[in-house]
């Protein structure tokens, strides 16, 4: 019978079905990170229980990670400590560590794909919302919390009800200035933020055919804000040449191998769905978010909703939002001033991003009044970027150039928001103080759109921005 790639994952990782009706689920890779790994390595400590397989454990820092300072000790005394609680879990427990030293430090979701461990047909569970990034590959993964996390590291499985599956097509081709990041938030707009619950998104058609893996991920990573526990392309050419030479992926004939299984976890042709939604992807315009969560996004050339106008239902949550941001029904979103420009995250913070947000900042200089700052999502991205001479194109036009973290994503380091600051940010979220200021506010965007906002020093149209120069790749 035809299966979905969800279904495919699902029955060659299922252990058993257990008395409550969940399914125990092996977890080919665990992703490991210091902010919801201490409780879950404290409770195996007490319990005297090793790591089930540290072999398919990894750890990285990235949350608390300072951006500007890097040496060690931090000068954060709560960020030197969460960093040596998981140094010392890394060496007692036999897991590989990819430390601030070890030049393959990052964001989990960027460096998971980046040294190969990310792969097709897996399980992949991580302490982080965003997990769901690696369904890129054709990897079912799913963020858990600390309770899950031990559970994963005692027993490498974890118990879970199966998922739904909802086909998500975006067909025809994209226009000039509109990205991965204006597909995923327009799907989102269009579904909800709780649309997805229940469901794994299937993300298929000429459009994510067409899509490099960056943008893949920046797909699959916003997932969770439409509220699908994951989001997941089948694999094809273009993820196996990704994988191609990585550092943990099989070398030669085991290569081959490998690649065959891996297409043959693509979703077959007749296999069933519980849903199908088909998108037009000429339609898709440059997207914004003017509000307090990812679902509340217009176009960059619209007008923000009129409560009055909407269905009853959401009345209340968009007067919120509105209050909240300090804006008015039916204004346009463009021409909206920013405070602070914020490029990076496991969202955007890959190289193709800071390559395309290089792009339209070179020959510009960032606007008087904002302080712009480019974060790579691992050491690895900064180096590349630095080859390439991307820093200096950012440094020229004004921006910070940092080191690889989390950063303003979620400010759980020094870099934040302050009192009312307005974000023109890269990342996935836009909720009430989610950049450090409780009464900060986001507006998510485009890393294109992020670097044209900060020269313009207002959220403009990438469509109308003048570009200096032809794109480097
Ligand atoms: S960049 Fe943001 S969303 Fe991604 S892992 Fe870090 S804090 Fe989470």
């Amino acid at each position: 019978m035809a299966r979905t790639l969800f279904q495919k994952v699902w029955d060659a990782h299922t252990v058993r079905v257990l008395p409550n009706g969940q399914t125990q689920l092996y977890i080919g890779l665990h992703l490991v990170h210091e902010v919801t790994s201490p409780q879950a390595f404290a409770e195996l400590r007490e319990r005297g229980w090793p790591v089930r397989a540290p072999q398919r454990t990894f750890a990285t820092i990235d949350h608390i990670v300072p951006t500007r300072a890097q040496a060690r000790p931090f000068a954060d005394a709560m960020a030197e400590s969460m960093t040596e609680a998981l140094e010392r879990n890394c060496r007692d427990y036999g897991i590989k560590f990819f430390d601030l030293a070890s030049g393959s430090q990052g964001i989990v979701h960027v460096i998971g794909p980046e040294m190969g461990l990310t792969q097709p047909g897996m399980t992949i569970a991580c302490g982080d919302s965003h997990t769901s990034t690696h369904g890129a590959f054709g990897a079912i993964a799913f963020g858990i919390g600390t309770s899950q996390v031990r559970d994963v590291l005692a027993s490498q499985c974890l118990a879970l009800s199966p998922l739904k599956v909802r086909r998500i097509e975006v067909n025809g081709a994209l226009r000039p200035g509109v990205y991965a990041k204006d597909v995923i938030l327009t799907i989102i707009g269009r579904l909800g933020v709780n649309g997805g619950t229940g469901y794994a998104y299937e993300y298929a058609g000429e459009v994510f055919d067409r899509m490099t893996m960056d943008e893949r991920m920046t797909v699959c990573n916003m997932s969770i804000e439409g509220g699908a526990r994951v989001g997941y392309v089948n694999p094809d050419d273009t993820t196996i040449e990704f994988l191609r030479g990585r550092p943990y992926v099989p070398k030669g004939v085991a290569f081959d191998k490998a690649a065959a299984w891996w297409r043959g976890m693509a979703s077959d042709p007749g296999a069933p769905y519980d849903d199908v939604i088909r998108l037009d992807g000429a339609e898709i315009a440059p997207t914004v978010t003017w509000g307090i969560n990812p679902g509340q996004s217009v176009a960059v050339h619209a007008q923000l909703p009129r409560p009055d106008d909407s269905p009853s239902g959401d009345r209340a949550g968009l007067v919120e939002a509105l209050d909240f941001m300090g804006f008015r029904a039916g204004q346009p979103i463009a021409g909206t001033k920013i405070d602070v420009a914020f490029i990076g995250s496991c969202t955007n913070g890959r190289l193709s991003d800071l390559r395309e947000a290089a792009h339209v900042v070179a020959g510009h200089h960032v606007a008087k009044h904002v302080r712009a700052l480019v974060v790579p999502g691992s050491q690895k991205v900064a180096i590349a970027a630095e080859k390439e001479g991307l820093d200096q194109i950012f440094r020229d036009a004004g921006f910070e150039w940092r080191g690889a973290g989390c950063s303003m994503c979620l400010a759980m380091n020094p870099d934040r928001l302050e009192g009312r600051e307005v974000c023109a940010s890269s990342s996935n979220r836009n909720f009430k103080g989610r950049q450090g200021s409780p009464t900060g506010r986001t507006l998510l965007m485009s890393p294109a759109m992020v670097a044209a906002a900060a020269i313009s020093g207002e959220v403009v149209d990438i469509r109308s921005f003048p570009v200096a120069a032809p794109a480097a790749v």
